[in-house]
């Protein structure tokens, strides 16, 4: 079931989305070589936290961490741990944080030290995507609207359409209805309807659009093992357009 949030629970998703916001803000000075995966996941659960909320994503479906946190060729649902960050890298940090029972969640890609020029211009790219994504948004127009613009981007600019892993519906549930993909057709889909509230995060790679999962049972990683950039923002969809929930 697709819910329409009330202008309370409105008000709620605008609070999990600010805490979520500034748990990037906050996280984003302590990126930088040397220091590890789980030292992140830290910070950015003391943080939730002490901001009134919970980490949307600990224990989700069984998820060992606090949040996401997914280097280079990882895609998404990397595990914090000992691994160090080192120059050249980048580093996804999706984050979920729970406020009053209401969801926030956005995921951005942070270049670690002086990345090469190709890593820089899939990490523009793919922001660059997501707004073409955010722009589709509006009461009436059609889900495959959103895909459609994301996935048009990112052909134009030769870099693959991760197609396993998709956008969702968000409120009392990190996952809700409906999936939100990141390819489609324009005009096709559910026709979006103020008061909806959804997570839309192109993953893009510079090279195969392919993924895998690691033993691990979580990290999803490029088929080729080239880079991954994941930009993600929580939305409001209204009259004219949208809101983002989770913005910085
Ligand atoms: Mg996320
Ligand atoms: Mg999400």
């Amino acid at each position: 079931m697709i819910t329409i949030k009330s202008d309370h629970e409105i008000e709620l998703m605008r609070k999990a989305g600010e805490i979520v916001g500034n748990t990037h803000k906050y996280l984003k000075q302590y990126i930088r070589p040397g220091i590890t995966t789980k030292e992140l996941n830290d910070l950015a659960e003391e943080f939730i936290l002490k901001s009134g909320a919970t980490p949307s994503f600990k224990n989700l479906y069984g998820f060992p961490g606090a949040i996401c946190i997914s280097i280079n060729e990882e895609v998404v649902h990397g595990i914090p741990s000992s691994r160090k960050l080192k120059n050249g890298d980048i580093v996804k940090l999706d984050i979920g944080a729970c406020y009053q029972g209401y969801h926030g969640d956005s995921a951005w890609s942070y270049p670690v030290g002086k990345v090469s020029s190709e890593v820089s211009r899939l990490l523009e790219q793919t922001e660059e995507a997501l707004y073409h994504g955010l722009n589709a948004v509006h009461a009436g127009a059609h889900l495959g609207d959103i895909g459609y613009a994301i996935e048009e981007y990112a052909n134009k600019h030769h870099l693959g359409v991760v197609k396993e892993l998709v956008g969702h519906g968000i409120g009392t549930q990190v996952h809700e209805e409906p999936d939100v993909p990141n390819y489609g057709e324009a005009g096709t889909g559910i026709v979006l309807k103020e008061g909806m509230t959804i997570a839309i995060e192109p993953m893009l790679n510079l090279g195969t659009a392919t993924v895998y999962m690691l033993d691990d049972d979580w990290t999803i990683v490029t088929g080729d093992d080239k880079a991954s950039a994941h930009f993600e923002h929580t939305i409001l969809v209204t009259k004219d357009g949208y809101e983002i929930l989770t913005k910085r």
